[in-house]
């Protein structure tokens, strides 16, 4: 039974991870993100159901479009393959829970708000919308209890995304150069809603590290921080209680 619902689980983050690749693309776009069919980049040919299952149609069609032969980007396929891989193993560590609901949520909007910001440097505020209002509906139904809930998730918010924002206003007054982006701060704000003040600290230092390598290895004066911050929020979701309960035995 486990192995078949982990399979299911890869399968609907597979497919998510295929709309939240639709989504990224048309609101990158400025286009209606509802309406209208998904036609080929390329060739605007209309796709058939059959060219939009998720990594089989891609693998079927060796990464070309069936009517112009366009290469596909192996973005999608990736990431599909990534949302997938995200879902079954929050689904193992998590099980059948509220909490591995939520964290399957907020990772949809990650990857949708990280695939924007790849492209136009900027990330777009209905996901960050869509992940309060995600986490202010789970308050209501994780173990911890409404009350204590609410506390730390905006505890660590204000605290977290607050005190990074004091950090970059007194770099850029200091400075004069312009570093974390404003739509990169609000992400913050809200993964740390989701984990609470312990294991979002966490996510903040892992977030930086993987940030670091981001600029190291883009070089670039525009480093999208939403892709890092992102990673690191994943991990922190899946593993992040077991992080800090194995930090917390050196103390003991
Ligand atoms: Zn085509």
């Amino acid at each position: 039974m486990t192995g078949f619902l982990a399979v299911l689980a890869f399968v609907l983050g597979a497919s998510l991870g295929s709309v939240m690749n639709c989504v990224a693309w048309r609101m990158a776009r400025k286009e209606s993100v509802l309406h209208s069919r998904s036609r080929c980049v390329r060739c605007g040919h209309e796709l058939k159901a059959l060219d939009l299952v998720p990594i089989v149609s891609w693998l079927l069609l060796r990464g070309k479009c069936r009517y112009c032969g366009e290469k596909i980007s192996p973005r999608y396929v990736i990431t599909e393959v990534l949302l997938g891989a995200v879902f079954t193993i929050a689904f193992l560590r998590l099980g059948l829970s509220w909490a591995a609901l939520r964290a399957m949520g907020l990772c949809c909007a990650l990857l949708g708000l990280s695939l924007v910001e790849l492209d136009t440097q900027d990330v777009p505020d209905p996901f960050l919308v869509f992940g309060i209002l995600w986490w202010l509906v789970f308050v209501f139904l994780m173990p911890e209890g409404v009350r204590d809930g609410m506390l730390s998730g905006m505890f660590a918010a204000i605290g977290i995304g607050g005190g990074m924002l004091a950090i970059t206003l007194a770099y850029e007054k200091v400075t004069k150069k312009e570093s974390i982006k404003g739509g990169d701060l609000k992400l913050l704000f809200v993964v740390s809603l989701f984990l609470g003040p312990l294991v979002g600290l966490m996510n903040l230092i892992l977030a930086a590290i993987l940030g670091l390598v981001f600029v190291y290895v883009m070089r670039s004066q525009k480093i999208p921080f939403a892709p890092p911050i992102s990673i690191a929020t994943v991990f922190c979701l899946l593993f992040g209680t077991a992080m800090v309960d194995w930090y917390a035995g050196f103390f003991r």
